[in-house]
């Protein structure tokens, strides 16, 4: 195995990165919509945008919010709500394989306090990597 092969995650950009899992008072920058920044792409309450901590090496982070309901899920919301948020994470996730920049790119959901995943409000992420490559592809 290569360093082409290997995701590198750099602890030293995780610090500092906003919680509110364990502690459910924490500050959630998903729901203070106006200080968001960085935003790719925007479809109703759905929020396409860079993700602030670079926790990978060689890659791009983008973070999809579903939903303005903070304690929203794929598991509640009602049919509609849940074909618009795939249809949304799909076309998206879409853009970035097609846009040619990255040998791959992830999608995925991280969810409850086990996850690794920082933040309740429900987002997705999607990640392009510029050199390790998805052998499964
Ligand atoms: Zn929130």
């Amino acid at each position: 195995m290569s360093n082409k092969d290997v995701l590198v995650f750099e602890i030293e950009q995780a610090k500092g990165k906003p919680e509110n899992i364990k502690h459910s008072d924490g500050y959630c920058p998903f729901c203070d919509t106006d200080n968001l920044v960085n935003i790719i792409d925007q479809r109703k309450d759905m929020i396409w945008l860079d993700n602030k901590f670079r926790t990978l090496k060689d890659t791009y982070q983008t973070v999809l919010i579903e939903s303005s309901d903070h304690n929203g899920d794929i598991a509640t919301y009602n049919q509609a709500k849940n074909r618009e948020v795939f249809e949304y994470i799909y076309e998206c996730w879409n853009k970035m394989l097609k846009c040619g920049k990255y040998t791959s790119v992830l999608m995925y959901k991280n969810v409850g306090p086990l996850s690794g995943g920082s933040l309740r409000h429900p987002h997705f992420q999607i990640i392009g990597l510029e050199k390790v490559t998805d052998t499964n592809t």
